[in-house]
Formats: C-alpha cells, sequence, structure tokens
C-alpha cells in the first residue's frame, strides 16, 4: 500500500476532506481510460477518472439507427470509426478487450464529379480526370517525399524546420499544383486525413503527419490505410469495455473546474468534490484544458500551446437506406466533389448490409473554398441536410434524396471537445512542440496530439494513454521511494 500524500511530501497541496488517489486521470476518452487501465494492471490500483460528460468515449459516439431498420441493431459512428494497418496500438487494444474489426466495404466503382461532370472509376485510380489525377500525383509524391526529411518524433529538430513551420500547406500547394480540380482534392483530403483548412496547417505539421503514418497514401486510402477497417460495435465500444473494466473508478458527469498543484501533488476539484493525488493525467487536447482553472497558472510555454493549437471542427452525417441501392448500380459509396457541404462520401453500411448509410463530413466553416457549407446551412440543419442530400443525388442518383434515416453529430456544439481532429498552425511545433509530451510537476499530458505516431488517431490516443501511465507510474514510485523511514 502506497503511503498517504500528507506522508509522502508535507509540500503537497493540503487535503482537507478530500478523497485521495494515487493517480487522477481527467477525462474518459479512450486515451485517459486506457491511462487508467494500464495502471491498474501495474498494480497502481488507486485511480480515478473524471469525466465531464455523461458518457466514456470522448470523440467516438456510437448513435442509434431509428425505426424498424435499426431499432436496438444497428448504430452509426458519430466521431472515430476507422483502423487501418500500422495502428498497432489500437488494434492490439481491439484484441485485448475482445472486440473484431471487419473489412470497410470497399467494392465496385467510385465516383467523382467535378465543375459538373460525372465519372465513376476504379479506386486503384488516382481519378477519372487526367490532367488534375497527374498534377495531384506529382504534388503527393512531392509531399510524400519531403516528409522523409523529417524526423517523426522532433520534427522541430529537421534542418528546415523553421522555413516548414513557417509555411502553410497552402502556401506550398500554391507553387506545385497548377489545376484548381487537383487543389480542390487537396483541400477535401486536408480536411478528412490532415488537419483541416490547407491555410490554416504548417506545412512542417503535415510533414510529420504524413511522416508518422507512414505516407500520405496511408492516411488517404481504405485498403492497406487509414480507412481499411472497423470495430464490430463500434468504436465508442471500446471505451465502454475499458470502462467496465474500470468499474467505479469513472467518474461521469464530473467536470474538472479548478487544479491545485505542487512539483509533489495535486488537488482536483471534479463535480463538486476534492480529490487529492499524487499524479494527475491530463487526457484531453491541449486546446480543451482551457476548462480547467490550474493553481498556479501552467507554464507560459504549456499555457501557449493550449491558446495557439486548434481544433478543425466538423459535423458527420449519415443517411440512411433501407438497402445499400449503390451497390446494385455497381458504386462502392465512396464519392468526391467539387461542390459543399458533402464533398467526399463513403459506404458506412453495417458488415450484413441490411441497412445503407452513406456518411459524409460538412467542414464547420464556410471558408472552406468550394466544399464549404454555406452560412445558412452552417446555421440550420433543415438546409443543411438539403445540401448534404443534394450532393448524395448527384453522386448516387434520386434514391438518394429519401433516407429513412439522417443523423447528424455537431462537434460544434459538444460541450468539453474543441473539435474533431488537431490543427497545428505555423509557428507552434517548432516553438512549443517539446511541450505537447513534457510533463510539469505532478501533471502527465495524455491525449492523441500528445502522440508522436498517429495523432489525431484513436491509435495516437491509446498510444498516448500507454505513454502517460507509464510516466505516472514512475512519479508515484518515486513518491513512494522518497517517503520510506530511512
Ligand atoms: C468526426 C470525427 C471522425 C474521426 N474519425 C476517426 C477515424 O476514423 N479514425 C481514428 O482513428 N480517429 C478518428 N477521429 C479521432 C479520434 O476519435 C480521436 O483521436 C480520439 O477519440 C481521441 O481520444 P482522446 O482520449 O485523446 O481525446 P477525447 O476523446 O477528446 O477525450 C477527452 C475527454 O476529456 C473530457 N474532458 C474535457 N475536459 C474535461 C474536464 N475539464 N473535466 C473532465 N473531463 C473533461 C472530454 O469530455 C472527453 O471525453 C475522429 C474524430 C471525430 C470527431
Amino acid at each position: 500500500m502506497l503511503p498517504t500524500r500528507e506522508d509522502a511530501n508535507p509540500a503537497a497541496p493540503a487535503v482537507g476532506e478530500a478523497a485521495q488517489v494515487d493517480v487522477a486521470v481527467i477525462g474518459a476518452g479512450l486515451s485517459g481510460l486506457v491511462c487508467a487501465l494500464r495502471l491498474q494492471q501495474a498494480g497502481l490500483d488507486s485511480v480515478a477518472v473524471f469525466e465531464a460528460k455523461d458518457r466514456v468515449g470522448g470523440r467516438t459516439l456510437n448513435q442509434p439507427i431509428a425505426g424498424r431498420h435499426g431499432a436496438g441493431r444497428h448504430i452509426v459512428e458519430g466521431g472515430g470509426q476507422w483502423v487501418g494497418p500500422g495502428q498497432d496500438r489500437v488494434l492490439a487494444l481491439a484484441d485485448e478487450l475482445g472486440v473484431e474489426t471487419y473489412p470497410s466495404w470497399d467494392q465496385g466503382q467510385d465516383v467523382m464529379v467535378l465543375q459538373g461532370r460525372r465519372r465513376t472509376y476504379h479506386a486503384c485510380m488516382p481519378f477519372p480526370f487526367v490532367r488534375p489525377a497527374l498534377d495531384f500525383m506529382q504534388a503527393a509524391l512531392r509531399l510524400q517525399f519531403a516528409a522523409w526529411g523529417v524526423d517523426r518524433d522532433r520534427p522541430w529538430t529537421a534542418g528546415a524546420a523553421r522555413r516548414l513551420d513557417s509555411t502553410t500547406l497552402q502556401d506550398w500547394l500554391n507553387h506545385h499544383v497548377r489545376t484548381d480540380s487537383a487543389r480542390t482534392m487537396f483541400d477535401i483530403a486536408s480536411g478528412l486525413a490532415l488537419g483541416g483548412d490547407p491555410r490554416d496547417l504548417s506545412l512542417l505539421g503535415v510533414l510529420q503527419h504524413i511522416r508518422s503514418a507512414g505516407g500520405l497514401h496511408k492516411l488517404l486510402s481504405i485498403r492497406g490505410g487509414a480507412q481499411e477497417r472497423r470495430l464490430a460495435g463500434g468504436a465508442q465500444g471500446l471505451s465502454l469495455k475499458l470502462a467496465a473494466r474500470l468499474g467505479t473508478r469513472v467518474h461521469l458527469d464530473s467536470p474538472v473546474d479548478s487544479l491545485r498543484w505542487t512539483p509533489h501533488g495535486a488537488l482536483v476539484h471534479a463535480g463538486g468534490r476534492a480529490w487529492s493525488a499524487r499524479c494527475v493525467v491530463v487526457a484531453m487536447s491541449p486546446v480543451d484544458r482551457a476548462c480547467i482553472r490550474f493553481e498556479p497558472g501552467l507554464p507560459p510555454a504549456q499555457a501557449q500551446l493550449g491558446r495557439r493549437m486548434q481544433m478543425f471542427k466538423g459535423i458527420k452525417v449519415h443517411a440512411v437506406y433501407a438497402r445499400p441501392f449503390w451497390r446494385d448500380l455497381g458504386l462502392s459509396g465512396q464519392a468526391l466533389g467539387d461542390e459543399g457541404p458533402a464533398p467526399a462520401t463513403f459506404d458506412n453500411s453495417p458488415p450484413d448490409g441490411t441497412v445503407g448509410v452513406l456518411t459524409a463530413f460538412v467542414a464547420g466553416k464556410t471558408s472552406y473554398k468550394a466544399v464549404a457549407p454555406t452560412q445558412a446551412q452552417l446555421d440550420d440543419p433543415a438546409l443543411r441536410r438539403e445540401g448534404v442530400l443534394d450532393c448524395l443525388v448527384r453522386y448516387f442518383g434520386e434514391e438518394a434524396r429519401t433516407p429513412i434515416d439522417y443523423i447528424e453529430q455537431d462537434w460544434r456544439s459538444e460541450s468539453h471537445t474543441a473539435g474533431c481532429i488537431p490543427t497545428m498552425p505555423p509557428g507552434v511545433l517548432t516553438e512549443l512542440g517539446p511541450q505537447l509530451t513534457e510533463t510539469t510537476g505532478p501533471l502527465v499530458w495524455a491525449g492523441t496530439e500528445s502522440s508522436h505516431v498517429w495523432n489525431g488517431y484513436m491509435d495516437g490516443a491509446v498510444r498516448s494513454g500507454e505513454r502517460a501511465a507509464e510516466l505516472a507510474a514512475g512519479i508515484c514510485r518515486a513518491a513512494a521511494t522518497s517517503s520510506q523511514p530511512r
């Protein structure tokens, strides 16, 4: 049994009536829950996880399909969903928890609509319009080649780091992409897989992201890429299973509003109650930490990281049909188009194909050039739905106009979650990169944004949770050793 905080160090914050734990984990997303489980498995059982929402899973969320077609049987995923090769830690976790994976639907022809012209093509081609296709491929290869010059774990050490970090992806595209259509394709790819609008992204951050995934094609592809497989029962199932293993250690509806810390411990206020801990794992994006009042304030560089990093916000939508009718037309359900608000779609039907689901992403801002929603579509869900269905009709025909269910998850309005995926603006990595992982006294940073590998993905979340558990265990063991009688 570890000694109490006061025994361990007289300079720890006064605990008064506080409950005591060795490790307080803030955030019951994938990273926080994995961290708590690994601590428990390492023999550190005195752990409490505090979650602001009334559910676990953070940026993963299962949403039931309504009506007789879906009732009780099928779900769609409002947040993270795909896993793929190289995402070894999330795949190992799924295996450990008994969650099976199955291949994403990837049969049939893809659709592309550019400047009003619709073409179908096989996915092994980059796309069917020759000039923009060559332009896109050439630029993608250049980007990939440049990524290999960047250190995956410490990108700020690259010889040209400062220059690359003061440039945006858009600047780079302006120099290296000639056709409007290829630029639009990069715009779409950037929102889906690179962190948002190319004008907001540091080129260094994009290159590090590509490097860590093992290539741009891995980020963008289904077969052999990050979209290759899905988790049976939905991605939130991982967190639900983790929470079941952790039992009463997980406290829902318990937002942490303040955290008082010294080098030797912390006092956490969660859901109206105080908890004293040797070590606190903060398991969320740096941007989300803004809801917590740290006393004393965080070191300036650490505080700046939370202020300067951004999150790309968006809306994930699912149109549900009685059957995946596009498959009868020989189509895969994957489409790309140069008109918003739904510039890309995927077949997200359940594995038995008993209902058909087309999934699209709507950007949360209007300035995203051709593929953006209008302000009216952002403000009014009915107009947004109309706009999304118009896109689906352009891709798959009139049958797409009348889904039996239509489900949205609007991440712009989710409390305690600043957005979907991290946006690394210029200048942040070279000035503040090490802060993503550097421990501050008893405070350990987790969350997918702190992973150098598959940053922004569920795999990055799992890696960050495992890393944080090792650090937290080390802090607790050091405290216990220093309090042993000599
Ligand atoms: C639309 C969308 C699509 C995505 N697609 C994919 C995909 O296909 N594949 C993939 O791998 N990844 C995908 N992702 C990303 C993936 O979901 C995330 O990387 C991952 O879930 C992040 O886990 P996390 O634990 O790091 O953070 P989070 O899930 O954000 O967890 C942080 C938790 O902290 C809680 N919290 C915040 N503040 C406080 C506070 N003050 N007190 C207590 N609790 C607090 C939050 O409520 C949240 O539950 C997607 C995300 C979105 C939104």
